[in-house]
């Protein structure tokens, strides 16, 4: 799914103050690419993000997902898109402390209305891809930071999705577990998929084929490697 950005705006208002989160921001990246996206606290990478993941809509200008116009499209739609082409990694992993991981893992399948045994062989396998096979009945509080993070990304991946996006995957991991994220992700990205990360590390970057530099809500650098 290709992605196109062309000066898109984004305001908030915080009483009479006005907030240019994006100010003009034109991107495309292509299906396939492997992105990084950086910048100082508070340019716009959380705020680009959300739109860029449709859980947000611009103030203005034009985003066009596989071709269509995200503006046109109604809640409902952007919800399908969201839940089937594109999934979600943060930083804290977000995971639910009371599941096990499998549990975790399939609980998008529930949403997606698949049956059980379905759901638990399809998060068996996810879980199988981030190296987590032995691993699929421990509770979030029974793993490693980096083992947690592999069970969210897991959790993004059960859909089968195009594009992941992950905000600071790393933030919460020493070096040593976040460049086995990285490589997952890398491995990821050459089976196809498109990867959009949010980082503010230049090591963590350095595993993308291009950098995205934002300031100020605005794209000042655009590397490619
Ligand atoms: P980053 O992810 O690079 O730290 P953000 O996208 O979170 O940047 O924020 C960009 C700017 O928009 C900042 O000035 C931030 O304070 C502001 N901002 C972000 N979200 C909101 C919001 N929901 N309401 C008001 N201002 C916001
Ligand atoms: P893996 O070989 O899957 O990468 P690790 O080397 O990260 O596993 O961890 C080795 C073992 O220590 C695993 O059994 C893991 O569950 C356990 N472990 C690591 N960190 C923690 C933690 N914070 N709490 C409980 N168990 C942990």
């Amino acid at each position: 799914m290709s992605i196109n950005l062309k000066e898109i705006t984004k305001i908030y208002h915080m009483g009479d103050q006005v907030v240019h989160a994006l100010a003009g921001v034109t991107l495309d990246i292509a299906a396939g690419e492997f992105t990084a996206i950086m910048g100082p606290s508070g340019s716009g990478k959380s705020t680009l993000m959300n739109i860029l993941g449709c859980l947000d809509r611009p103030t203005s200008g034009s985003y066009r997902l596989d071709g269509q116009e995200v503006a046109s499209l109604s809640d409902d739609e952007l919800a399908v898109i969201r839940n089937q082409k594109i999934g979600f990694v943060f930083q804290n992993f977000n995971l639910l402390p009371r599941m096990s991981a499998l549990q975790n893992v399939a609980l998008p399948l529930v949403y997606a209305g698949k049956a059980k045994h379905e759901r638990l062989e399809r998060a068996a396998r996810a879980l199988t891809m981030v190296g987590l096979e032995h691993r699929l009945h421990h509770r979030p509080n029974e793993l490693s930071g980096g083992q947690r993070q592999r069970v969210a990304i897991a959790r993004a991946l059960v859909n089968n999705p195009t594009i992941l996006m992950a905000d600071e995957p790393t933030g919460n991991l020493d070096t040593k577990s976040g460049d086995e994220i990285m490589q997952i992700f890398t491995e990821l990205n050459r089976q196809g998929r498109t990867i959009i990360l949010i980082t503010h590390e230049p090591d963590i970057a350095a595993f993308a084929r291009r950098i995205i530099h934002i300031r100020d809500g605005q794209v000042v650098r655009d590397e490619r490697r």
